[in-house]
């Protein structure tokens, strides 16, 4: 078994009620804390998503507009308030099942310019992931460096922790089954897409961009668009079920699981 580490990212969808704010998802987050403390996999790095928690107060203050009024520095300090307390829920269920996790925020280390990560100053991290601790990290409401401040989302998260610490495998669990040809949510007839290559995946956005509309598959598109630079440097990305059970598991042992898989070719 390879020793590279796994990113796993595990949605706002999947962690919280996303129609009911700041409700937190407890039965889900407990079951994921069995499956990974069962599937013992000995490096991994974890991102959460904000679902009902992050995005309504962010939106309400316009945060990932940048900085315009003062009135919205309130509206910063409840976005990220906010997340503390979804990653000191999901955290304190990882610690019940024995798993070393330590809640890191990436406002405390992490300065955007645009909206991009450009300063990340990652010595306590690197320490605790060394150490076998298991960071726990998400998308949160940090300073920016152009715009005053910005969100940053738990997928860009993903991408630069899988290259940082030089991952073998990043899996996102969602709300779905995987990616399907169009949001399953919406249209019935949408079927899931077992396996995508980068050059398929790059095909899809260009197709997009030919028919000049809206992306159809909604915001499932651009959270894999965060993980290319990923992708092409040979890490491998498996979207599951988190919302069912065993498919989180599964995919941590690398074992076959309904899912849509992506690699570089
Ligand atoms: P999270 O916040 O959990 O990371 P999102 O809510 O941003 O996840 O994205 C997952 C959602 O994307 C699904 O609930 C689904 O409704 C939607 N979606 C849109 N297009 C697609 C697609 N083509 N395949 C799968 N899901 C899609």
């Amino acid at each position: 078994m390879s020793h590279k580490p796994v990113v796993l990212k595990i949605g706002g969808s999947a962690i919280t009620f996303k129609e009911k704010p700041l409700t937190p998802n407890l039965r889900v987050m407990k079951r994921l804390a069995r499956e990974i403390s069962k599937a013992r996999i000995s490096k991994l790095l974890i991102v959460h998503g904000g679902g009902s928690f992050g995005h309504p107060i962010a939106k309400e203050y316009a945060i990932n507009e940048g900085f315009k009024t003062k009135e919205q520095n309130i509206g910063f300090c409840w976005t990220h308030s906010a997340m503390v307390t979804l990653n000191s829920l999901f955290v304190n269920t990882l610690i019940q099942r024995d798993i070393p996790a330590i809640g890191i925020a990436p406002s405390s280390c992490i300065l955007t310019k645009h909206g991009r990560i450009y300063a990340f100053d990652d010595k306590a991290l690197t320490k605790f992931f060394e150490k076998d601790f298991i960071p726990v990290l998400y998308g949160d409401a940090v300073i920016d460096v152009a715009k005053g401040f910005s969100i940053l989302s738990g997928d860009q998260l993903v991408s630069n922790l899988a290259l940082k610490f030089e991952a073998e495998r990043i899996i996102m669990g969602v709300d779905v089954d995987g990616v399907y040809t169009a949001d399953p949510k919406k249209h019935s007839s949408a079927s899931l897409i077992p396996q995508l290559t980068l050059k398929e995946l790059k095909k899809m956005y260009k197709n997009l961009g030919d028919a000049g509309t809206v992306d159809v598959t909604g915001g499932m598109l651009g959270k894999i668009k965060e993980l290319i630079p990923a992708i092409r440097e040979g890490i491998t990305v498996s979207i599951v079920n988190a919302t069912k059970s065993n498919r989180v598991y599964k995919a941590l042992k690398n074992e076959k699981v309904v899912g849509t898989y992506i690699q570089k070719g």
